[in-house]
């Protein structure tokens, strides 16, 4: 399975590469030295079409068809970093898989991850890099993460990388008590993305972290 990806790399998609990625990331105000370490491990290149992967290590989002991007590294790095906390995740929820990125960096940093998808070619994508990467603590589903993951619930934490107009109830349930949800929010007016802790059953503190632009949170499936 793995020979069906250049994992090396070379040139603008060699270790240097990604090395150099880890620096601008740094310099951008990422301190996470486990997050910086899974990024300087992977081979971002491998999650897009082989077109455009000389752009894999620059800091763009990047076309991963169906009309999807995959995020662009800093805000990958971000969203990881707010998500780990002081205790380690062994059960966390991804919504919008689409190049699977953004899994292959938690799956090297959590116990487990579930990820929801709601187009299935981007999934199977998705899982055939994952595989070739070995990283088998990885769960993917063909479902609407509007709903969240109810089978698989509570979740140590959540990370959505679409956004919704507004924080789905169902992922705040879905939530364990002490756990994080990190979330883009908002329409066309411009989106902010969102640190919220589930202090108890009712209650939640919830933090503006800065201005995102990420694709729509859409429901249904696409098969
Ligand atoms: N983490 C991904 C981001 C992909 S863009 C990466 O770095 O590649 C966001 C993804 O969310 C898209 O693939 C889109 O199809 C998916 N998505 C949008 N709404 C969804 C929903 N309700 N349920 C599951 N996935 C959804």
């Amino acid at each position: 399975m793995a020979e069906q990806f250049d994992l090396r790399g070379s040139g603008m998609t060699s270790q240097r590469a990604r090395d150099r990625l880890v620096v601008s990331l740094k310099e951008q105000g990422i301190v996470s030295e486990s997050v910086l370490r899974a990024m300087q491990n992977t081979p971002r290149h491998i999650f897009i079409d082989e077109a455009l992967a000389h752009g894999a290590y620059e800091n763009n989002a990047l076309p991963i068809g169906y009309n999807q991007t995959i995020s662009q590294p800093y805000i990958v790095a971000k969203m990881t970093e707010l998500l780990l906390g002081k205790k380690p995740l062994n059960k966390v929820l991804e919504v919008g898989t689409g190049s699977g990125y953004q899994t292959a960096i938690l799956a090297q940093l959590v116990g487990r991850v579930y990820s929801v998808e709601r187009i299935k070619p981007l999934q199977e994508r998705a899982k055939l890099r994952l595989q070739a990467l070995q990283l088998t603590n990885v769960q993917l589903q063909h479902s609407d993460g509007g709903m969240g993951l109810k089978s698989q619930a509570p979740f140590d934490a959540i990370l959505v990388t679409a956004a919704p107009d507004e924080v789905p109830a169902e992922l705040i349930e879905q939530l364990a008590i002490g756990g994080t949800l990190i979330i883009p929010v908002g329409g066309s007016q411009g989106q902010q993305l969102k640190k919220i802790t589930k202090k108890s059953a009712m209650h939640c503190d919830t933090q503006i972290i800065e201005a995102v632009n990420f694709v729509p949170l859409l429901s249904g499936v696409i098969s």
